[in-house]
């Protein structure tokens, strides 16, 4: 399988089992599709990202894994079209988002 990745979060999708909806254009992670098939709302990835971010680096602060995760949703051209108010807000700089991929590599 090539590499792909989720349209909604950017996970990496390594194996068919990471994968919880294809649609014509898109790939979707199955953390960020209900179990129905459908995607989930802005807000429940949004929070999704934050609680990943949490649980894995317990020294950040919520309000760091939310501009991370801003950030990292809104560089999806998946949300570019689906202008969400939990989007809109702070982002991580450049290179706060660059230290977290580093961490999390
Ligand atoms: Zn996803």
């Amino acid at each position: 399988m090539t590499s792909r990745f989720c349209s909604a979060c950017n996970m990496p999708l390594e194996n068919t089992s990471d994968i919880g909806l294809t649609t014509k254009e898109h790939f979707f992670c199955i953390h960020c599709t209900h179990q129905d098939k459908t995607i989930k709302t802005c807000t429940e990835i949004f929070e999704g990202g934050i609680q990943f971010f949490l649980n894995t680096m317990p020294d950040l602060n919520r309000d760091f894994a939310e501009r991370i995760v801003r950030k990292n949703m809104n560089s999806l051209s998946y949300w570019n079209t689906r202008k969400d108010t939990c989007l809109q807000g702070p982002e991580a700089s450049d290179e706060e988002f660059a230290e977290i991929l580093k961490r999390l590599a």
